[in-house]
């Protein structure tokens, strides 16, 4: 947006609070902080547009939630700790309620884990948002997609496919009750980011990813990163009760297996970690499942009951992929 009263106003009335982390946060030409001694900076940046990553009709309040929970998932997937988070927004006009709206989806889950917005940039056109976050982490000790080794678990966090179950309804591709509807439509719209999970596995996870593209193709780049490959016992993949009523059909299985959005974490322990990495369940709540292993060669193979190939319709989310 040009510099004009309007911009600065916007900024003032929507997106300026204390920034209790930082040296200094919105308003000058840039934001100052300092980053502890012994530690790595970690900083990652998530751009969501409209009519591709969210339905224009979204609620603007689970957006702002969403366009944080999108990055603090990526601070989560590398074992950092978040502090700071940069906000560009491209909006096609000002809209006072639907900024409000926004802005209290974004500072509600940014005051949760203690994160300050510390700057950003403002400007006109189609709705677009970027956030830019920023965090610690001790030096040497984030989880990166390339460390897992031949014979690790596999394991992820939560339950997967309910937000892609949410978007396979609104594409007509399978049918949701209106009740199951409402449900995966929250896991799509208010992800929960694994922060405090991404921490703990520090020291016990060799390698991490959050997954944003679907399982097989989040794995797949933990696999193409580390050099091996990877099996997927299809049935250990944990799916919610509604999940659960849907993995009888393709488009089911597809969003299970292959769908994304889900922000549950995935990652690769030596199997010595079983039993601390179950003690994680009751200490954080997070339910944590192994569902398969690590192998040499390459690819992620998803294996049935009987031991043969499941197979999947769509294997992840890329953009330049064509439809
Ligand atoms: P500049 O002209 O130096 O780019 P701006 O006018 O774009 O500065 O921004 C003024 C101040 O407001 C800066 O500190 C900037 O980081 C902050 N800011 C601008 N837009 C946003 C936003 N959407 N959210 C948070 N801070 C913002
Ligand atoms: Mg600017």
């Amino acid at each position: 947006m040009t510099a004009s009263s309007s911009e600065f106003e916007l900024i003032a009335r929507h997106f300026t609070r204390p920034a209790a982390n930082a040296v200094l946060g919105v308003g000058d030409d840039c934001a100052l902080v300092d980053v502890s001694n012994g530690m790595d900076l970690a900083v990652s940046t998530d751009t969501m547009v409209s009519g591709t990553h969210f339905f224009p009709d979204v609620d603007p309040e689970s957006l702002g939630h969403k366009a944080l929970a999108v990055n603090l998932s990526d601070m989560a997937a590398m074992g950092a700790m978040p502090y700071w988070a940069m906000l560009a927004l491209t909006v096609p006009s000002v809209d006072d309620a639907w900024l409000a709206a926004f802005a209290k989806g974004f500072f509600d889950l940014a005051e949760q884990f203690n994160v300050s917005l510390i700057g950003g940039d403002t400007t006109r056109g189609p709705l677009t948002l970027t956030v830019t976050i920023m965090g610690e982490v001790p030096a040497g000790a984030a989880l990166r997609r390339s460390g897992a080794k031949a014979g690790n678990d596999i394991w992820v966090s939560g339950e997967i496919g309910d937000a892609a179950l949410a978007v396979a309804h609104r594409r007509g591709r399978l049918e949701l009750s209106p009740a199951d509807y409402q449900e995966a439509v929250m896991r799509l719209y208010e992800p929960t980011p694994r922060v405090p999970l991404g921490q703990a596995l520090r020291g016990l996870a060799t390698s991490a990813i959050d997954i944003s593209d679907g399982l097989l193709a989040d794995l797949g780049h933990i696999c193409r990163l580390s050099g091996l490959g990877a099996t997927v016992d299809f049935a250990a993949i944990p799916v919610s009760a509604i999940g659960a009523k849907h993995l009888a059909s393709d488009a089911g299985r597809s969003a299970v297996a292959a769908g994304g959005d889900d922000y549950e974490l995935c990652f690769t322990a030596h199997p010595n970690s079983r039993d601390s990495i179950r003690e994680l369940t009751d200490v954080l709540g997070v339910a944590l499942t192994r569902i398969g292993q690590v192998k040499r060669g390459k690819g992620v193979s998803l294996l049935g009951a009987d031991g043969k190939p499941v197979k999947i319709d769509g294997r992840g989310f890329d953009h330049f992929s064509g439809p």
